[in-house]
């Protein structure tokens, strides 16, 4: 019987992984992004972050001891990403490496002249097709910052990315979703944004996002999370697009609401 396997791994990770109040309460804090949560989604995005930190594996590198309170920040920062997603959508892959700082990827690869390449910049963050998440715990610190730049989103927004293959800024969408309107929509945004980005214009939105639609599309969800309003102004329809990849609209979410009698 599936489901009741199912319910039987469910009860058994819940039972394993306790999240004490008031690291829960800390780290929710810390993050700007999780407010105006109503309470149903506070009890799935704390049952979410525990399964979570129960099927993956976490592990410091370079000698980095991880706490409690680093895998339920990275944890919460993840879910956060799939709180209105199937839950199966971070199956398939265990490893989150945490590094104590920016880390040299050693990449290598072939071009097409036979000339092998190795990747010598230092990443904060990277995201394996069907291998490990790897962070840097500098980067990660600096995440809660409500500055559009999220290293745990963007990584983490790849792999829903790499649903359906490469990352390539054409994640897998829902039934219902036009994907020649998400292909419009995000093509001409990138092409206009790339644009800026050639003439030296300053833009809100990291630069780094021209680099290619994948990272288009993370650089975007980095933003979507945490400084939505940027988005709704420079590209509304990617942001409706967003709102309805991501099942969520944190721009209505995160915007004060009057204060009853006020
Ligand atoms: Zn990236």
């Amino acid at each position: 019987m599936v489901f009741g396997l199912d319910g039987w791994r469910r009860r058994r990770a819940l039972e394993r992984v306790v999240i004490p109040d008031d690291l829960w309460a800390a780290t929710l804090r810390e993050y700007s992004f999780t407010r105006g949560l109503t309470t149903e989604q506070q009890a799935r995005l704390r049952e979410r972050v525990a399964l979570f930190i129960d099927e993956k594996s976490f592990s410091g590198a370079h000698g980095l001891e991880l706490t409690d309170a680093m895998i339920l920040a990275i944890a919460v920062q993840a879910c956060m990403l799939a709180l209105e997603l199937d839950a199966e959508v971070y199956r398939g892959w265990v490893g989150i490496i945490v590094y104590p700082s920016a880390f040299l990827p050693r990449h290598t690869w072939v071009d097409e002249a036979g000339v092998v390449h190795h990747d010598d910049r230092s990443m904060m963050g990277e995201a394996r097709y069907d291998g490990p998440v790897i962070l840097s715990w500098d980067d990660v610190a600096n995440a809660g910052a409500e500055d559009g730049a999220n290293v745990v989103i963007h990584e983490f927004a790849h792999k829903l990315d790499m649903l359906n293959g490469t990352a390539n800024g054409y994640p897998l969408l829902h039934k219902g979703m036009s994907r020649q309107r998400w292909s419009d929509v995000f093509g001409t945004a990138y092409q206009d944004f790339s644009r800026c980005v050639d003439r030296g214009v300053y833009t809100r939105i990291d630069p780094y996002a021209a680099e290619s639609p994948g990272e288009f599309f993370a650089v975007l969800s980095e933003v979507f999370f945490e400084t939505p309003d940027v988005l709704v102004l420079e590209y509304p329809d990617v942001y409706e697009q967003m709102c309805q990849f991501y099942r969520q609209d944190p721009a209505t979410r995160l915007s004060p609401r009057e204060e009853a009698g006020a």
